[in-house]
């Protein structure tokens, strides 16, 4: 059963503003859970307009000497973050555990992506280099540089609690910018603890900041005339949103959005391999991951042994509690959203789709706890197609040739991670080419690209143009600058009205 206890009672989850914590004074906060339990742990406090602005306030005072922070100091002090995390990276898998559910493994997994990010870091005095053209006119110079915006922001989800905020505040305050992190509400203390953190790594007070909350706080952002840019990620409804208001109001935006991943297996794939990784990838994080597989397309006479093959996988997976070592697999975020995934299953056979395995049997009374489910004979008009579940809920569609499979994966909205197995290169070459989707995996079922490539995805799973860390990330938080310059003997200085010429 759940237990609910006062938010007093409940360990308060403050603001951190300037380089220090502050209380909330909205009054207003939210439950923060335990899944595995489903006691309340914490009350994170719910930001007003006016404590946005303190946190604006404190980044923008910042600003001017981090700016003007050499890049060999920047340098430093990113491999002073990276070596603080990387001692201290179970702790913070464990937080992560206790708040998001995520087994230990996963959570380690996650802070080591994330690390990734910051190591790239370590390098921005190669990645922020210019480009120079000696002599292109007579006695004239051209150079590139690329300038921080000031003040930016991002706005994270639930399921990556400290992996995504570190896409977004490593390579920003790298570039020279002040950050304003405005974490997921459900699972917020990872954002904290890498505050102390960073100052404990030296950097200096008011570069980054969080401010906790909800809607008003993420509204609060969108208008504040100080903020340069918006990163977010999270559903493609409030994606979508965050990008209109954003742009409406002349900020730089990228607001990464959901996904339905499909997981394409030709008929002369590894059937073994193919179901190790619907298996990884479909319920792994219990689901909850933007590039988790959702859609198995199995094309032709593959499909019955690989779903025979999935489903005798299913039972071997452990679910448990995710600080016991043993557990594979943990609880949804909350019980709302448990209860959300486990209707797809409920009604999987009213829309005429077989369900093959029912994870909804055996789940624990305590926590937010359902167990891996497959449903076969999924099609396109169901809406355990259509939706992202975000749980670890995975459909089976049969297709008859590649063709179907490769028009269902190009005409879903989202267009976030795609996979296919199969042993034919140039059926692999061939789907590269043809799919339309950001991140393409070939006998890889979750392909997020390494921190020195970038990561996003098409459609309806990405609003703006650039994606998330990588090389697209210093552009993003940078504004790129020509200088024109010419040291003329002044004997030689004239007056002319015409047009530049290039001679
Ligand atoms: P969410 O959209 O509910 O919340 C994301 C953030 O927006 C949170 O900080 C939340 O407080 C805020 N928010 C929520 N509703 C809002 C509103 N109406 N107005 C303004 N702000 C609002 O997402 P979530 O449930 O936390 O995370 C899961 C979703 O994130 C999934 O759809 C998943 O696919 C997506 N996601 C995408 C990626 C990616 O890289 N594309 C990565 C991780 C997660």
């Amino acid at each position: 059963m759940t237990e609910t206890i006062d938010a007093p009672a409940a360990t308060r989850i403050p603001h951190w503003i300037g380089g220090r914590r502050v209380e909330g004074g909205s009054g207003r906060n939210g439950p923060v859970f335990n899944p595995a339990t489903g006691v309340q742990t914490g009350a994170v406090d719910f930001a007003t307009a006016e404590e946005v602005d303190a946190a604006v306030q404190a980044a923008r005072e910042a600003f001017p000497a981090w700016r003007q922070t050499s890049l060999a100091k920047r340098a430093e002090l990113f491999f002073r973050i990276r070596e603080l995390l990387h001692a201290r990276r179970e702790e913070m898998a464990e937080i992560l555990t206790r708040e998001h559910g995520k087994v230990l493994s996963d959570a380690l997994g996650e802070v080591t992506r994330g690390l990734e990010v910051v190591e790239h870091c370590c390098g921005i005095p190669t990645l922020l280099k210019g480009e120079h053209s000696e002599q292109a006119s007579t006695g004239i110079d051209v150079y590139s540089i690329r300038q921080p915006l000031g003040v930016v922001a991002g706005i994270t989800p639930f399921n990556f609690p400290a992996m995504v905020p570190m896409w977004m505040w490593a390579p920003a305050i790298a570039c020279g910018n002040c950050f304003v992190l405005k974490p997921s509400e459900k699972d917020p203390s990872a954002s904290l603890w890498v505050a102390e953190l960073l100052q404990e790594a030296g950097l200096p007070d008011g570069v980054f900041n969080v401010v906790m909350g909800d809607r008003v706080a993420v509204d609060a952002l969108l208008e504040h005339p100080e903020v340069a840019a918006i990163s977010f990620v999270g559903s493609t409804p409030v994606a979508r949103a965050v990008y209109e208001k954003a742009t409406a109001s002349g900020k730089r935006c990228q607001a990464l959005g959901g996904a339905k991943n499909h997981l394409i297996v030709l008929p002369d794939a590894d059937v073994d391999a193919a179901a190790d990784a619907a298996i990884s990838a479909g319920y792994g994080s219990a689901g909850e991951r933007c590039m988790a597989v959702s859609v198995v397309v199995a094309v032709g006479d593959v499909a019955q042994p690989l779903v025979d093959a999935i489903r005798e996988r299913i039972p071997k997976v452990k679910v448990g509690d995710g600080m016991d070592p043993s557990s594979e697999m943990g609880p949804l975020v909350t019980r709302e959203h448990r209860d959300r995934v486990a209707s797809y299953v409920e009604n999987a056979p009213a829309e005429g789709a077989t369900i093959v395995v029912d994870g909804r049997e055996g789940v624990p009374d305590e926590g937010f706890f359902l167990n891996p489910s497959l449903l076969d004979d999924v099609t396109p008009e169901m809406k355990a197609y259509v939706d992202e579940i975000f749980g670890p809920v995975l459909g089976v569609t049969r297709v008859g040739t590649y063709e179907e499979a490769v028009r269902l994966v190009n005409e879903s909205p989202y267009g976030n991670g795609v996979a296919i197995f199969t042993r034919d290169g140039g059926a692999a070459r061939q789907f590269q080419f043809d799919v339309q989707a950001g991140m393409v995996g070939i006998n890889v079922p979750i392909p997020v690209p390494v921190a020195y490539y970038s990561f996003g995805g098409w459609k309806s799973s990405l609003f703006g143009d650039l994606h998330v860390y990588g090389p697209e990330s210093i552009g993003f938080y940078t504004r790129g600058k020509v200088v024109t310059q010419r040291w003329p003997d002044p004997a030689t200085s004239q007056i002319d009205l015409g047009f530049p010429q290039t001679r």
